[in-house]
């Protein structure tokens, strides 16, 4: 009995074992033999003629015939969807926190100088001096430190929110808020409003155009932008690629063409288009004064044969300083600048510079930007600008 046990209990390991070791073979015997799966289990060696030539003409989607009733309606390649640009209403002081590095250097340092128990003539002086060193100039940052002198001999400073109420007034008066800084770009009975926006190159001009579309088209307007700096290529793509994201067409000619031309045919474009606004990027190589009168004022001029420029916006970098302020003289004297466009104040500790350019120029700061994100542009509230200089306290 045992025998036979341990006789069944082989024969079924040995069948076990005979079936595990067919059946893997069994299914192999069943597929083709080897190299005549292309691409499956056949690798090519050298010299071997493909399956298929390279040269086989292959359908791709442009070129595949659809079945008839396979054409959906709005199935054509959509461009990327337009960007919502946000309203420009109240952005200053929703982008307050970018005057960071300013409010360091001139709030935080002037609020705790002006809270100190003694204010005697050294601490006047170091007001003075953070002034100075924050741009402001050398004949407002006199005038502010007389002002604070004489208000503080006849009402005093009882506490430090005193002192921040007392400077936060002065410095408000010294940035002027009775100055018109509106912009000039409602359209004319038959033409549109049109902007004129100079600059020396690298001070955010382009950005500055394609920022400020943006504003215009957040307030429904309808915008053409000009490219006439013809000088680069890669300027016009820029300001193209920012018309683009907002539906905005731009006017551009062949590199090396005439600005003026180019500045005309948007303006006429514009007409045609019945558009509201043409805003007109230029050309800013400072080399020859006069070069850059020759350029500008012949843009000028060619585009007034159709009607005035409404503005005329000079774009300066914040972070240049005293060289700002060199670039404003010479703008001064080629074109009549209706307003001021301050960049990079989000990279600068020189906020002082907002009060010392109007001055330079007698016209207003009417824009600051404040970052290189799209909407980061922001128009000037000096309220605003005061407070993001104070911080909130
Ligand atoms: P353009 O040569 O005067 O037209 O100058 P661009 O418009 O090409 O700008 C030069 C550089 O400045 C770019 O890198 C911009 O992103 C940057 N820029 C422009 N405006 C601002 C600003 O307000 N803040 C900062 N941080 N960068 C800016």
């Amino acid at each position: 009995m045992e025998y036979l046990v341990v006789a069944v209990v082989v024969a079924l390991v040995l069948v076990g074992g005979l079936v595990a070791f067919l059946a893997p073979r069994r299914r192999r015997a069943a597929q083709p033999p080897l190299g005549q799966r292309p691409g499956v289990d056949y690798v090519p060696g050298v010299g071997d003629d493909a399956a298929q030539s390279v040269d086989t003409p292959t359908r791709d989607l442009d070129t595949m015939p659809l079945p008839e009733d396979a054409v959906v309606e709005g199935a054509e390649l959509l461009p990327p969807p337009l960007e919502r640009p946000e309203p420009a209403a109240g952005r200053l002081v929703r982008l307050r926190s970018r005057l960071a590095r300013s409010q360091s250097t001139l709030g935080r340092g002037l609020l705790g100088l002006l809270s100190r128990e003694r204010l005697d003539e050294e601490t006047w002086q170091e007001i003075e001096d953070t002034l100075l060193t924050a741009d402001l100039g050398v004949a407002p940052s006199r005038e502010l430190v007389e002002r604070l002198q004489t208000r503080v001999r006849v009402e005093g400073i009882a506490d430090p929110a005193a002192a921040r109420a007392l400077l936060r007034e002065e410095l408000v008066a010294l940035v002027d808020p009775s100055l018109d800084r509106s912009l000039q770009t409602d359209r004319h009975a038959d033409r549109p409003a049109v902007v004129l926006v100079v600059g020396v190159n690298g001070t955010g001009k382009t950005t500055t155009v394609g920022k400020l579309a943006r504003v215009l088209v957040a307030e429904d307007r309808d915008v053409v932008l000009a490219a006439a700096d013809t000088f680069r290529a890669a300027a016009a793509d820029q300001l193209t690629t920012w018309g683009d994201r907002v539906g905005v067409p731009t006017v551009r000619g062949p590199e090396g063409s005439d600005p003026a031309s180019v500045a005309f045919d948007a303006v006429r474009a514009g007409t045609e288009q019945e558009a509201d606004v043409v805003l007109i990027d230029t050309a800013g190589r400072l080399q020859t004064k006069v070069g850059l009168m020759d350029e500008l004022g012949k843009v000028k001029r060619v585009v007034e044969k159709q009607g005035a420029v409404d503005e005329v916006l000079l774009v300066l970098d914040a972070t240049t300083g005293q060289n700002g302020m060199v670039q404003a003289r010479v703008f001064r004297e080629v074109v009549d600048v209706s307003g001021i466009v301050l960049t990079k104040l989000d990279g600068t500790a020189k906020g002082g510079i907002v009060v010392a350019v109007q001055r330079e120029l007698g016209v207003p700061v009417k824009l600051v930007g404040l970052g290189e994100g799209a909407d980061d542009l922001a128009p000037f509230d000096p309220e605003a600008f005061v407070d993001g200089l104070l911080g909130t306290s």
